[in-house]
């Protein structure tokens, strides 16, 4: 649950309601690598009348295995969000509305696909296990496709 109390702009279409939460995974209602940790949301909803609109920016650290040489980094969380809320969502008592659902759908939907430590790495060597940024190991020489050496041997 994350609840942002709209209470006080119910009645005034046009009007804000400002605010800053910080929230952990359990809030949001999932743990993933891409949001284990503690989530900053900050902005406004505003009343537009028929519906309600969130305005916020999402923020954190996420911690990410990368797919290629599987060190583990962390990577910054950090975009804006805008949507609507429908009015039944909120609460027509309290005046309070539960954003865990809207910013769980976001922050899976900006979920790299594969992550990766630095967009030029090189990864592990296939052969010998090498992590190839740290060092060049001499697989890639000796290792000549059967097939191809079949072929360049026709060639000659
Ligand atoms: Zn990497
Ligand atoms: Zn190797």
């Amino acid at each position: 649950m994350i609840k942002v109390d709209v209470s006080q702009i119910l009645a005034h279409v046009g009007d804000n309601q400002p605010f800053s939460l910080v929230v952990d995974a359990a809030a949001i209602g999932e743990t993933s690598p891409w949001f284990g940790g503690d989530i900053t949301i900050s902005g406004e909803i505003v009343n537009l009348g028929n519906a309600f609109r969130l305005n916020a920016r999402i923020s954190g650290q996420a911690t990410l295995e990368c797919g290629r040489c599987l060190t583990v980094f962390e990577q910054p969380i950090d975009f804006f969000l805008e949507e609507e809320l429908e009015t039944e969502e909120i609460d027509p008592v309290s005046g309070v509305v539960d954003i865990a659902e809207t910013i769980r759908t976001a922050l899976i939907f900006h979920e790299p696909m594969q992550p990766l430590c630095k967009e030029e790495c090189k990864g592990l060597c296939y052969h010998c296990g090498a992590d190839r940024n740290q060092h060049e190991c001499k697989c890639d020489q000796q290792a000549i496709d059967p097939r191809l050496a079949g072929l360049s041997r026709l060639l000659e």
